[in-house]
């Protein structure tokens, strides 16, 4: 048998860890150092939206970790020395993992008191100050978790949505570093799921990794199964891993330990249905995550009976977890100089190695427990 990259490797043995940085986030300074954070404290897979800027940012930070690694081995973090695959996120009809928020703050009432502004787990809401004259949604942080719509007093927010064209797969998958897609679908867009497979085809054989990023819903687990049916055949004929992402409850994972039950639910029944392929959890997860898998006995490392849960992504919770060391990156830009120049990570040693025990701090749940290799 073939040896496993070591990504797959900690797919299979049930410790597999996957940032994700978001199907909408665009903030490419953010997607670069939350890449080389999660890379040096051991993540398998860095997961990414599906612009060719955030690729080549993600891709850069890889670099970047690899070229860092062995002074993060030395303190202890968990970097293997393989980089973690790099996916890009793609849909095939609409989602709210790939839509914007917007208003226009002209229409704002002068006395509202901005709800919006404060919910907004991503600091994607802004209004003009002393430091900055832009109001409004800023599109590359806004990711889409939708929490500033119901909280505007005066209905004023709304979303648009978006959905990969065809024509933009090819250049994703070949781009630099890509190892890896998702695609996000929901029960009873079978046709969908045709049409965006059918323009995979042609370059699946370039993938290690193919992922089905699914929410539950009646009858969840045939329309996995017939999907099973549209793919396996190309999957198979490469070698490619598969791997069905529950998708508890989407982009909630920051707002409280119990946003994990819904994810952890949902894994329990893809799970038992014996699916083909790894099942990882998302859509929730928080630091709660492993120690409720671990309560359940659901980890490989528990003894259960396969099959187990093979991974959890982490993605609000993940974000949200290194913006101390990332807010502190951004107010160095500004206060370096008058002219905003970008300040990268790794120039910063004292920040870095904060963000990366940040990061350690998350995937050690999964990792130390079964020690890495
Ligand atoms: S609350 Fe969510 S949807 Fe609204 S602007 Fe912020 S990130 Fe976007
Ligand atoms: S809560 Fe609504 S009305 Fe108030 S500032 Fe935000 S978008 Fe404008």
């Amino acid at each position: 048998m073939t040896e496993l990259l070591n990504p797959l490797r900690s797919l299979n043995k049930g410790h597999w860890f996957k940032l994700i940085c978001g199907a909408s986030f665009q903030h490419l300074p953010a997607v670069r150092s939350l890449a080389i954070a999660y890379t040096l404290a051991g993540a398998d897979c860095i997961d990414v939206a599906a612009d060719p800027a955030v690729v080549a940012v993600a891709y850069q930070g890889l670099q970047i970790a690899a070229q860092i690694g062995v002074e993060a081995q030395r303190r202890g973090f968990a970097y293997s020395g393989n980089l973690p695959f790099l996916m890009v996120s793609l849909n095939d009809g609409e989602d709210p993992h790939f839509r914007k928020a917007e208003f226009d703050p002209e229409q704002c009432p002068p006395d509202c008191h901005r709800p919006c502004e404060k919910v907004c787990p991503a600091q994607a809401i802004e209004f003009a100050g002393i430091t900055n004259n832009f109001s409004g949604v800023i599109p590359d942080k806004c990711y889409g978790c939708g929490r500033c719509l119901p909280i505007c007093p005066y209905g004023r927010i709304y979303t648009s949505n978006y959905v990969i064209t065809p024509g933009a797969i090819a250049p994703l998958i070949l781009s630099s570093g890509v190892d890896a897609i998702e695609i996000h679908t929901q029960v009873g867009r079978l046709s969908e799921f045709q049409r965006l497979w059918q323009a995979i085809l042609p370059w699946v054989g370039n993938l290690k990794l193919v992922a089905i990023s699914c929410p539950d819903g009646a009858g969840m687990i045939a329309y996995l199964r017939a999907l099973y049916e549209v793919i396996s055949e190309a999957i198979a004929a490469h070698n490619i891993a598969l791997v069905w992402q529950t998708d508890g409850r989407s982009m909630s994972g920051d707002i409280g330990d119990g946003t994990t039950l819904a994810a952890v639910k949902l894994g329990q029944k893809v799970l038992t249905a014996n699916l083909p392929g790894y099942v990882q959890l998302a859509g929730g997860t928080n630091s709660y995550t492993v120690a409720k898998l671990r309560s359940l006995g659901l980890l490989a490392h528990d003894k259960c009976q396969p099959p187990h849960i093979s991974g959890v992504a982490y993605g609000s919770y993940a974000r949200v977890l290194l913006s101390p060391v990332l807010d502190k990156l951004e107010t160095r830009e500004v206060s370096h100089t008058s002219v905003k120049t970008t300040v990268r990570l790794e120039d910063e040693p004292e920040l870095l190695w904060q963000a990366v025990e940040l990061a350690h701090s998350l995937v050690s749940q999964l990792k130390s427990q079964q020690g890495v290799d």
